[in-house]
């Protein structure tokens, strides 16, 4: 359930009863074709899905995160990592000053890593609450299904391309990107990368038809859901 959908009250009384709760991470950067806020709307949304069943409460996701790769490109924003790594202490203290004692960090950039740093740290001084930070588009089955349609699949490839991030005045190209060189990629300024990564996408398929992204899009959203059940001790 949305944390938009609800009041106080509800959620004082929803905490009478469980103490889970779900923060996604997002980032807005360039995705080629696709929406800037891909990372966004998709960590927030896998979140969403999943903790609906269960009836756990969703933040909406933390829009911004670490990406100075992209900052050539327009619309880019990148978070310093100190900074982030304060949001995330903030973000964790009013939590748990909430009454929340199962936190599920559902990341959705590969830069926010230093988050799951920033938490297991934070963990230390509040031994009460635990924090679990989830890379949902890299959990093992995921990953395996995405690997089975394409193992070249990266970012804002057909694994981002849905229907609730793609655009309508967009349309993505019918074909398939040679993977980008991740070593020189790696050692790139951020002009360099915008001229080395043309249109953003780092290959794979741009596409696929709907009922393969739908099958992806089972898998992660079971995926994350299993992790909103737990372990939690
Ligand atoms: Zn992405």
């Amino acid at each position: 359930m949305k944390i938009a959908d609800m009041n106080w009250m509800q959620l004082e009384s929803y905490l009478q009863q469980d103490d889970r709760v779900v923060v996604p991470l997002g980032s807005v950067e360039q995705h080629a074709y696709l929406s800037l806020a891909v990372d966004m709307i998709l960590a927030e949304k896998v979140a969403v899905d999943a903790a609906e069943p269960l009836g756990i409460p969703v933040y909406p996701a933390i829009p911004f995160g670490v990406t100075p790769y992209f900052a050539a490109f327009p619309g880019t924003v990148s978070l310093r990592v100190e900074t982030y790594v304060r949001v995330i202490h903030d973000l964790l203290d009013s939590l748990a000053r909430s009454g929340f004692k199962r936190i599920v960090l559902v990341n959705g950039h590969g830069g926010n890593q230093p988050a799951a740093s920033a938490a297991t740290e934070w963990m230390l001084s509040n031994p009460g609450v635990k924090v679990r930070f989830y890379n949902w588009w890299n959990a093992p089955h995921t990953l395996a299904n995405v690997r089975s349609v394409d193992p070249t699949s990266s970012h804002a490839s057909w694994m981002e391309n849905l229907p609730w991030t793609r655009l309508a005045d967009a349309p993505c190209p019918d074909a398939r990107k040679a993977p980008i060189d991740y070593q020189r990629f790696h050692v790139m300024n951020a002009a360099q990368a915008k001229e080395y990564l043309g249109d953003g996408n780092f290959g794979g398929w741009y596409q696929r038809p709907a009922e393969v992204e739908n099958a992806m899009w089972q898998v992660a959203v079971e995926e994350t859901r299993a992790i909103l059940q737990g372990p939690w001790e």
